[in-house]
């Protein structure tokens, strides 16, 4: 059995087949898996990079007789079930879990991968924070007039409404204090969205919520509107003239990329695997795909959203077929149970819709949000650390200066 893929739906799968008893290899290209829902908390200087990244092997020690491989897996010989990996190795499966998840979407934007950086890998993270500090050196040195640093976030979807929410806090808590050279006008932030509005995955009351609050930390919200181009420091957007902007964070969305490993297996019109409701390729029943991955349906004529519960469900139900199968039992579908989508917008400021169209903004969205990634979704990993580290920040609300985020290895 090999599993590819350590993040959220990999390891729940291989999980749950180390409690069936069954073994399985774990690849990834990493040695560590990474928590992407507070990346951007790590890229503005509020958690370290230990904080949402864990060793893959430490988390295995509860997954006995689970192994681990690392590597990037770059062919699968489905005549004669064998993962290749980049290194050179081969691994022989009975069974194969594709759990590789997605990457950033450019959208084909002219220039955006040249000139935006992207928020989804640890080393993205750490790559924001570093220019993020230079930038903000920069604009202490220097005695043009203001704005002095012009940032820009692009995407209103979850990850660039948090995003821009951490990036206005951080100019609210450092200018004045660390940087005694800048006033807050010295700084601008826009966040753009090509959608009528923000968080166009939850109800309208709770995108206007959004809005409402990250004007209210002096955010430039502009929806409606489409990028078309970037620039060397300038964005060519419909509706407006040319932005400038001296650091742009891109936080539009994520595709699943053409690994080699999947050529030839059919995709959904959104570019995911196509997979049956047992969530096995259309073309390979020996396989399963999910996760960000993979199109499954979500029975109402959509597809999952790319979150952290589906990969996880998913992860569980495949493992719990496998130990069916194994047991000469057919696979069965894979019933969704949604508990809910939520977002932060900053300190005790966040959106939640829960089942039974529970709608919940500020303070108790927040300790909803918390508990559910703290307690839930980062189960036993540096759930202490991350705890401690936020509990002293937002209690005390005195986030520490900002350091460089230390050279993560490069994805491949
Ligand atoms: C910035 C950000 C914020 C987010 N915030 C939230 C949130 O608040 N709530 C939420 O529910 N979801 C959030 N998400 C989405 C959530 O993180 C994903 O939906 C989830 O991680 C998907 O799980 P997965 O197992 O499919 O893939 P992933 O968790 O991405 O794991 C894929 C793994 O596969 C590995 N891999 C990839 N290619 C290869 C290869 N060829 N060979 C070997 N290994 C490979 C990768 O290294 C990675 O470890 C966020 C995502 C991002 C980027």
């Amino acid at each position: 059995m090999v599993v590819i893929g350590a993040g959220f739906g990999g390891l729940a799968a291989v999980a749950e087949l180390a409690r069936g008893g069954i073994q399985a290899t774990l690849v990834d290209r990493h040695q560590y898996t990474t928590f992407q829902p507070l990346l951007y908390q790590v890229a503005t200087g509020g958690l370290n990079l230990e904080d949402v990244a864990l060793p893959v092997r430490t988390l295995l020690r509860r997954m006995r007789p689970a192994q681990f491989v690392q590597g990037r897996a770059v062919e699968v010989n489905w005549d004669r079930h064998t993962v290749g990996l980049e290194a050179g190795t081969t691994l022989g499966f009975d069974h194969l879990v594709l759990a590789t998840g997605a990457a950033t979407n450019f959208f084909g934007v002219e220039g955006a991968a040249q000139h935006a950086l992207p928020l989804y890998t640890l080393s993205d993270a750490a790559r924001l924070r570093t220019r993020l500090i230079s930038h903000l050196e920069l604009a202490a040195a220097t005695k043009a007039s203001s704005p002095r640093l012009r940032m820009v976030v692009i995407g209103g979807g979850a990850t660039g409404v948090e995003t821009a929410g951490a990036l206005a806090e951080l100019r609210d808590l450092l200018v004045g204090r660390d940087y005694p050279e800048l006033d807050r006008s010295d700084i601008t932030l826009e966040l753009l969205e090509r959608a009528p509005q923000l968080l166009s995955a939850f109800h309208p009351t709770l995108s206007q919520y959004a809005r409402k609050e990250l004007e209210r930390h002096r955010v430039v919200v502009r929806t409606d509107c489409r990028v078309q181009a970037v620039r060397d420091g300038e964005i060519l957007a419909s509706d407006t003239g040319p932005l400038p902007y001296d650091l742009l964070v891109w936080a539009a969305g994520v595709a699943v990329p053409d690994e080699p490993a999947y050529r030839g297996l059919a995709r959904t019109p959104s570019g995911r695997l196509a997979v049956t409701l047992t969530l096995q390729p259309l073309e390979h029943p020996e396989a399963f795909a999910i996760g960000d991955l993979a199109g499954a349906s979500s029975g109402l004529g959509a597809e999952l959203p790319q979150l952290a519960q589906p990969a996880i469900q998913a992860g569980r139900h495949v493992a719990r077929q496998l130990v069916r199968i194994s047991a000469g039992l057919p696979a069965q579908s894979f019933p969704y149970h949604d508990p809910g989508t939520m977002a932060t917008i900053g300190r005790r400021s966040a959106v939640a819709q829960l089942r039974a169209g529970i709608r919940l903004t500020g303070t108790i969205a927040w300790m909803a949000w918390l508990g559910l990634h703290l307690v839930e979704l980062l189960g036993g990993r540096n759930r202490l650390s991350v705890l401690l580290n936020w509990t002293w920040r937002y209690l005390a609300w005195r986030r520490p200066g900002l350091i460089p985020g230390p050279e993560a290895e490069s994805d491949p």
